[in-house]
């Protein structure tokens, strides 16, 4: 079983999702790679967002979908995971939420546009849009398919679904997932006022883009969502 340390990002990560509004009953999802890089951790799927405190609350898979740790159900969509670690070396952590304002912009074939700061962090390249052809990505094909429309990119879109981020840590990939959904409630917003918007250009947004890459302004921001965890009662620290 993981050690707390190196669990208790994680289920703070799963704390601030809850808290931010990422929660969907059990579904949705938070991946850590593991020491050895060929196995991850993610939550059992019988539990929620806001359920998530301690290592019994996961299991470790290997790149194939074997349980090598852990009691309890595994997420049908474990391949999300799986096949982003497997061909991203770079990739340490994985997140599938099924925010409604990212599946909502998707469904109109948008992607994100820096209208704002949440959106400048994804102005370097656009944020790739993928049409699964089901519900779920839930077999390994399909899943290898949404790596290749990832690209080098640390978040897509899944049209009428969702959203998968990634980062090089469980803060990076945490605070991609957030700024997204920001960014593309913000879109639908602007949409309704009936004037017109007009994003900031690549080379004005470069320097928030550059942030999302910045390891002490992504370190420092998931701090303070995890204080902001701690004060409302939820300390993030396994018992
Ligand atoms: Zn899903």
């Amino acid at each position: 079983m993981a050690c707390n340390s190196v669990i208790t990002p994680l289920v703070q990560a799963y704390g601030i999702l809850h808290a931010e509004g990422h929660g969907d009953g059990t579904l949705g999802h938070v991946s850590l790679r593991h020491d050895d890089g060929i196995s991850f951790w993610i939550k059992r799927a019988d539990l929620g967002f806001d359920e998530i405190e301690s290592p019994a609350d996961f299991l470790r898979l290997s790149l194939s979908g074997d349980v090598l740790e852990g009691d309890g159900p595994r997420h049908s969509e474990w391949p999300i995971h799986a096949e982003i670690l497997a061909r991203r070396p770079e990739i340490g952590s994985v997140i599938h939420t099924h925010s409604s304002s990212a599946a909502l912009l998707s469904a109109c074939n948008r992607t994100i546009e820096p209208l704002t700061p949440d959106g400048g962090y994804f102005s370097q390249a656009p944020v790739p849009l993928f049409r699964a052809p089901k519900a779920h990505i839930d077999d390994r094909e399909t899943a290898r398919n949404m790596v290749e429309s990832l690209g080098s990119a640390l978040a897509l879109l899944l049209r009428n679904h969702g959203l998968v981020a990634c980062g090089s840590d469980v803060a990076q990939a945490t605070l991609v997932t957030l700024f997204l959904e920001r960014a593309a409630r913000v879109q639908i917003q602007a949409a309704s006022l009936q004037i017109g918007c007009e994003p900031a250009t690549p080379l004005e947004a470069s320097g928030r883009a550059a942030m999302l890459h910045s390891s002490s302004f992504v370190a420092q921001t998931f701090a303070s969502y995890a204080r902001r965890l701690s004060r409302s009662g939820r300390n993030g620290h396994s018992p």
